[in-house]
């Protein structure tokens, strides 16, 4: 079953996968996915998600702004799981829109993306100081 909690991982097995499910990611990779910053995908009742892919919500347009969705724990989790390559249980681990990635190059290309300052405009910040971001 598909879950609605804003604030959980995306656990995934089985039939939840669909067509997304691939192989998992090696320990020291993680997924090619800007995503989580640069990306929403927004249901017409307002539910948002940070891709077409992701089983839950991050956040409800009904309850609250898109800028606090961006900020809020579920995607910053996410974001955190990705720069840190631990995918264990997530859609990110199986997901088949995205191909592994180093997990420091992934660091580089998010660190390049939040320098140039793409997310400044919802994430609120323009992103400088890397290390203690997200
Ligand atoms: S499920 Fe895939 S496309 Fe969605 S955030 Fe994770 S890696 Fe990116």
């Amino acid at each position: 079953m598909i879950g609605n909690d804003h604030h959980g991982e995306a656990d995934v097995s089985g039939s939840e996968l669909g067509t997304w499910g691939g192989p998992k990611v090696e320990p020291g990779w993680t997924r090619n996915c800007l995503d989580p910053w640069n990306f929403v995908f927004i249901y017409a009742q307002g539910e948002v998600r940070p891709c077409c892919a992701y089983p839950k919500a991050i956040g409800d347009l009904n309850k609250t702004s898109l800028k606090n969705i961006l900020n809020d724990e579920p995607v910053k989790k996410i974001r955190r799981n990705l720069l840190a390559g631990t995918l264990e249980g997530s859609m990110c681990d199986r997901c088949s829109m995205r191909a592994p990635i180093k997990v420091d190059d992934l660091k580089k290309k998010v660190k390049e993306f939040s320098v140039i300052g793409l997310c400044h405009k919802y994430l609120g910040r323009r992103v400088t100081d890397f290390e203690k971001w997200p």
